[in-house]
């Protein structure tokens, strides 16, 4: 975080890599490592780390260690559920046109390869909405699956809201109304705070990404758990059962593990902790600031970590360059790889007005903030606010 050393709270975007997982990784470093399908000692060193992270991962996943596919992070993870789950079905021969239908508020990883099946192949694509709290409507859902569907993506929570879906709810109703459908739930924000084999048990997929809990960048997993099946994206090697060619990030499974292994052990008290902490962040700003909305009503279900604001008479672009100049770090809640800030339809989906969404900015809390940080955001915030709707 070196460009913006101070109040770090867009954890959200990527979290600092916890110097436990370093120390694992850099373990992990200090002795030959091979490729893992080799035969000499340093490959057997690889196979043996890889695997041992493969086993970590499963266990917290509440899973068999042959599921988790590791993958180059949550982007990838998520294409390959999308196109591998509807390959799988194509080669299945599913009973009409393959239908995939995911929530109106899915990452971009999930939405945008849901929306090029749909160009590229006879996919039908379809979103189901959320109601005004950014929860998947339960009848909607409904409504909308059938015999046709292949594949149902629902995120576990939200990247920009942090709103927390009924998982278990959905992937019942879809059991009911479309037997040959598998459900994929990205569960990338929700790691560092959700206990997964619990929470994400109704899908048969699941993507995960480590520098969204504490580990490294560029490597993520997607576990698929049988009679699921996904077809490959990529060819070659033959490595993770077929499933996704390409000579394992040994250094950066074991990251993973350490991160969700120092994630499961804190759970508890990072759960209450960042949670107090959001929770008085959240009234200090609403307390001090004047057309202040909460986008997400108190007593929905939201990770600890995440408060997301829309503030009346402010275009975020420039609070947030504000703010960073004061040294706070937060996010407008949806960014494309320019780093410009886009409309999100996210907060359109939840049926934001636009002229409140232009004033929406979030907070994403994580391990490692603390009462100061939040001092001082609600020491700086109020009077960056009040001196951009003065300048106006
Ligand atoms: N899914 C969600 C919910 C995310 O928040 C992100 C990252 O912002 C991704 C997927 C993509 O993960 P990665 O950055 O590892 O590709």
């Amino acid at each position: 975080m070196s460009d913006c050393p101070s109040t770090y709270f867009d954890h959200g975007a990527t979290t600092p890599l916890r110097p436990e997982v370093a120390a694992a990784m850099a373990e992990a470093r200090a002795e030959p490592l091979g490729n893992p399908t080799g035969s000499h000692r340093p490959a057997q060193r690889a196979r043996r780390l890889l695997e041992e992270a493969r086993d970590e991962v499963a266990a917290h996943l509440g899973r068999d260690p042959g599921e988790v596919i590791f993958t180059s992070g949550g982007t990838e993870s998520a294409n390959l559920a999308v196109f591998g789950a509807l390959g799988a079905a194509a080669r299945r021969g599913s009973p009409g046109p393959a239908v995939v239908v995911s929530s109106a508020v899915e990452h971009p990883a999930v939405r945008e390869s849901c929306r090029a099946a749909a160009r590229w192949s006879a996919v039908t694509w379809r979103e189901v909405a959320v109601d005004r709290s950014g929860t998947v409507d339960v009848d909607a859902l409904a409504g909308l699956v059938d015999v046709e569907t292949a594949l149902v993506a629902v995120m576990l929570a939200n990247n920009e809201t942090g709103v927390v879906q009924p998982l278990h709810g959905l992937a019942e109703v879809v059991r009911e109304r479309a037997p040959h459908a598998r459900v994929f739930t990205d569960a990338v924000q929700a790691a560092s705070f959700l206990d997964l084999a619990h929470a994400a048990a109704g899908a048969d997929l699941v993507a995960l990404s480590a520098h969204k809990v504490g580990g490294p960048v560029g490597v993520g997993v997607l576990a698929v758990r049988p009679p699921a099946d996904i077809d490959p994206r990529q060819y070659g090697g033959g490595q993770e059962r077929e499933r996704r060619s390409g000579t394992q990030d040994v250094v950066g499974a074991v990251g993973l593990a350490a991160a969700l292994r120092l994630a499961a052990t804190e759970r508890e008290d990072t759960v209450r902790r960042v949670g107090a902490l959001r929770d008085r962040l959240a009234a200090g700003l609403t307390d001090r600031l004047d057309g202040v909305h909460r986008t997400v009503a108190p007593g929905v279900d939201v990770l600890p970590g995440h408060l997301h604001l829309c503030l009346v008479g402010i275009e975020r672009e420039e609070l947030l360059l504000a703010l960073s100049e004061r040294g706070i770090c937060a996010s407008g809640g949806s960014s494309c790889a320019s780093g410009a800030l886009e409309a999100s339809y996210v907060l359109a989906a939840m049926g934001v007005p636009d002229e409140v969404a232009r004033g929406a900015i979030r907070f994403t809390l994580g391990h490692d903030t603390t009462g100061e940080d939040v001092d001082r955001a609600l020491a700086i915030v109020p009077g960056v606010v009040d001196s951009l709707r003065h300048d106006a």
